[in-house]
């Protein structure tokens, strides 16, 4: 049976192909050079193996290394499966369970041989060194169709349980593969490169050990959890060594200490204890988006913490979401000695979760016209999510935080015009804050979702309008769309900020809602006399606080706009004559409404200047003799290559008011 298959390639050419041909066979007929340099291939779309042969006419493109997202998930999942053949080739008995690839690498979970206990960081060197060996031997990784029960078999007699159990579980319909690597097997959808041999045996780094549950449920079995991170070169190996270097110099941990900025402690999983320190930085961004909300028409409210666990089920919730939510009894404790201090029938209510149906109750009080939209509430709202312990990070992810948040309830005529001015409005405060570097991403409709295609049509080009009419529709902001990652009822626009050392942040939101405002009975009188269900966009610019103000910290490493620096300035001594002089700077600057620290220890000025330096205070005004005499200061900047400069003290006044204006109000 001879039967012809019509492969179209990327520049439209098509080539006539006999069953059984696979990719690899049409990049060797293109050139011993794309040969050699393919990697994979994309067959109608879908990643697969250059030596799976096509099944029907098909459009394909080859995947070289100049791919490179699909290149470095490829390299990935290999360097998975060599990191575990690698680990049962050295510790005997060790079982296999999953693999996958990561953001920046890839793991692989094991049950360590019996006995053994888990694996530990000291043996990483040598399984690493193995996993060099696997890849120098260049072996190919061969796909291979198995039955389920040969699969089951072949496992239970290499003594793997976890692998034996998983592969009866897979859907009757799948197509079940086997990857080899010369005698080693592993259960995998797949694809892989063609050999091992096509990583690079100095891109990857075992990283750390953790411990991990099989098919992630903490009743199963323990497993030792094994990191790596892995590239396509050396190169790029060592760039991200440096970037991680970098990101720990600038954790916002260690200069939210230096700082004196926050601290947390276990008494209170995932809440911040905010210090003077850090809670200048606060003020002074809360009070810069007040500035900016006021002026752009958002009325700022303020609703309750604690609701009665109806409200929460009218706004489905209860339902889907109380287990992220701290409930608490509707009760007065009881006080005697004995018994229970509450009973077992009291009232719920719980600490919000979200703003949003609070922002709808404020809507509904009174009769709102056509004429009265939008209708823009903002508020600081002070937000619990109950996440486990295990997923709190710093400030960046934690169980208390407050919100730059708002609902913006308007017409449907009105969704792109709201839109376009959201997304100036935070293309401005971005810029403001020091991110001119963004992305817009909008995020399309889910598989499963709520609501008619025609709704979600006219929802998506609304939003995509929006971008476009606000000029931001291009390269420059990465604008590009997100199939399938939108919210259950509403597809959402996503800015992602990039920090001072590459690294992108999912801070800003807007997301379309049809569904809530008419769940809790918003409505408002429209232009027929008619009752209408407001559209409502939840929006956020920051996100939180406290996960932004992490940001900015690590953003900075530390070196805040003056505007934001929490002290400002440190006046400091070289004698003891000075002192009364250095005073009198301090209170010229702090009328000027200056956050200045004056610092009169009997110590040597580098000592001085070196303990400032650590706190990342902006500036250093350092005064002698001379300078009382002379009323001047020596004006030291923060930083190594800072030049000290000699200023009188009324232009010192006066160019540090000017610089520590906050960039909307220098305008
Ligand atoms: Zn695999
Ligand atoms: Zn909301």
């Amino acid at each position: 049976m001879s039967e012809m298959f019509a492969i179209k390639l990327p520049d439209g050419s098509v080539r006539e192909v006999e069953r059984g041909t696979t990719p690899a066979d049409i990049a060797a007929a293109i050139g011993p050079g794309l040969a050699k340099a393919a990697l994979a291939a994309r067959v109608n779309g879908e990643l697969r193996d250059l030596a799976r042969p096509f099944e029907e006419d098909s459009e394909l493109a080859l995947i070289t290394a100049r791919d490179e997202a699909d290149a470095l998930e490829l390299a990935r999942h290999d360097y998975a499966h060599v990191l575990a053949e690698a680990a049962q080739n050295l510790f005997p008995g060790t079982q296999i369970t999953f693999g996958p690839a990561t953001e920046d690498g890839f793991y692989y979970d094991f049950a360590p041989p019996p006995g053994r206990g888990p694996f530990t960081e000291e043996d990483l060197p040598l399984i690493e060194e193995e996993m060099r060996r696997l890849i120098r031997a260049d072996t190919p990784l061969v796909r291979e169709e198995w039955d389920r029960e040969k699969v089951r078999d072949f496992f239970v007699a290499q003594g793997e349980s976890f692998k034996a159990e998983w592969v009866m579980e897979l859907p009757e319909d799948e197509t079940i593969s086997m990857y080899r690597t010369g005698e080693w097997l592993d259960l995998c959808r797949g694809p892989h490169l063609p050999s091992t041999g096509r990583l690079d045996p100095d891109a990857f780094k075992l990283t750390r050990v953790s411990g991990a549950y099989w098919r992630g449920d903490q009743n199963n079995p323990q497993l030792s959890r094994i990191y790596g991170t892995g590239w396509l070169n050396k190169k790029q190996l060592e760039a991200h060594l440096v970037r991680l270097e970098e990101a720990a110099k600038r954790d916002h941990r260690k200069i939210g200490q230096e700082m004196d900025l926050f601290h947390l402690q276990s008494e209170a999983h995932g809440s911040v204890f905010w210090h003077a320190n850090g809670y200048i930085i606060w003020r002074q961004l809360e009070a810069y988006m007040r500035r900016r909300l006021d002026s752009a028409g958002y009325q700022e409210v303020k609703t309750p913490q604690l609701m009665d666990a109806r409200q929460w089920e009218a706004s489905g919730h209860w339902g889907k979401y109380r287990e992220n939510m701290f409930v608490v009894p509707d009760e007065i404790p009881n006080a005697e000695e004995e018994g229970p201090i509450l009973s077992g029938d009291a009232d719920l209510m719980a600490l919000k979760p979200m703003n949003c149906p609070a922002h709808i109750l404020i809507f509904r009080q009174g009769i709102k016209s056509y004429r009265d939209l939008p209708i823009r509430l903002a508020e600081f709202g002070c937000c619990h999510r109950n996440e486990p312990h295990g997923a709190l990070h710093g400030i960046l992810r934690v169980r208390q935080f407050t919100q730059d948040d708002a609902h913006i309830f308007c017409r449907e005529d009105q969704i792109v015009e709201e839109t376009r001015r959201f997304c100036d409005l935070l293309d401005s405060i971005y810029r403001d804050l020091g991110f001119a570097d963004y992305a817009i991403k909008l995020a399309l409709r889910p598989e499963k979702r709520h609501g008619s295609d025609e709704t979600w049509d006219k929802a998506e080009q609304d939003l995509r309008d929006a971008v476009r009419l606000a000029g931001r529709a291009t390269p420059d902001y990465q604008w590009g769309e997100l199939p399938g990652e939108g919210a259950f009822y509403s597809p959402k626009l996503e800015f992602h900020l990039t920090d001072a050392i590459g690294r992108t942040w999912q801070c800003g939101t807007l997301q379309l809602d049809y569904v809530m405002p008419e769940r809790l009975g918003a409505f408002y009188i429209g232009e027929d006399g008619e009752k209408h269900v407001p559209v409502m966009l939840h929006r956020a610019i920051l996100g939180t606080f406290e996960r932004f103000l992490g940001i900015l910290i690590e953003h900075h490493a530390g070196r805040f706009p003056l505007w934001l620096a929490p002290v400002q300035a440190a006046v400091a001594t070289i004698v003891s004559d000075a002192d009364d002089y250095a005073r009198e700077v301090a209170a010229a600057l702090a009328a000027a409404g200056l956050r200045v620290e004056t610092d009169l220890r009997n110590e040597k000025i580098n000592y001085k200047v070196r303990e400032h330096s650590l706190a990342h205070i902006p500036y250093l005004l350092v005064v002698g003799k001379r300078e009382a005499e002379e009323r001047n200061v020596a004006l030291r900047p923060l930083g190594a290559d800072a030049r000290q400069e000699v200023v009188g003290l009324g232009a010192l006044v006066e160019r540090l008011k000017a610089e520590a204006l906050p960039p909307d109000l220098g305008r």
